[in-house]
């Protein structure tokens, strides 16, 4: 792997199962990213400055301000902390539904947890994707 720039993070691949009440579970891939420190700094220091910069907005807002800016202040925190502890997050779900059997990309984008509920965009089948295999590393 190129080490040209730091945005460059590693990608791995995990199996999974996709499965359906009364159906037989299909096999999936799950593309796993794992955002490299400076990475998660950036995106932890981005939503805290996007909550923040709401908050600063509300302070012109006649007595709403008393609620909105400590609200915001305290989302933006709370959201740059989830940021920061975010270690390996999904950014591909690929598989044959076992309702409908058509191979697609599933939703993804959360974080990678042992098993998650997908719903299959062609028949609405709601899936139980469930990951094979030994924890994954950590970073
Ligand atoms: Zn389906």
């Amino acid at each position: 792997m190129a080490t040209t720039a730091a945005e460059s993070s590693p990608t791995y691949e995990v199996p999974a199962f996709l499965s359906a009440f009364g159906a037989p579970p299909q096999p999936a891939r799950v593309s796993v990213q794992t955002p490299m420190p400076g990475q998660r700094l950036t995106r932890a220091a981005r939503a805290l400055v996007i909550f923040w910069a709401v908050a600063a907005g509300c302070v012109f807002l006649p007595v709403l301000h008393f609620v909105l800016v400590p609200t915001f202040a305290v989302i933006g925190l709370v959201m740059g902390a989830a940021r920061l502890r975010d270690q390996q997050t999904v950014t591909r779900v690929h598989g044959e539904c076992p309702r409908c059997g058509r191979e697609q990309d599933f939703a993804s984008g959360n974080r990678l947890a042992a098993s998650w509920p997908l719903d299959c965009p062609v028949c609405h089948t709601n899936l139980q994707l469930t990951v094979d295999g030994p924890a994954p590393p950590t970073a």
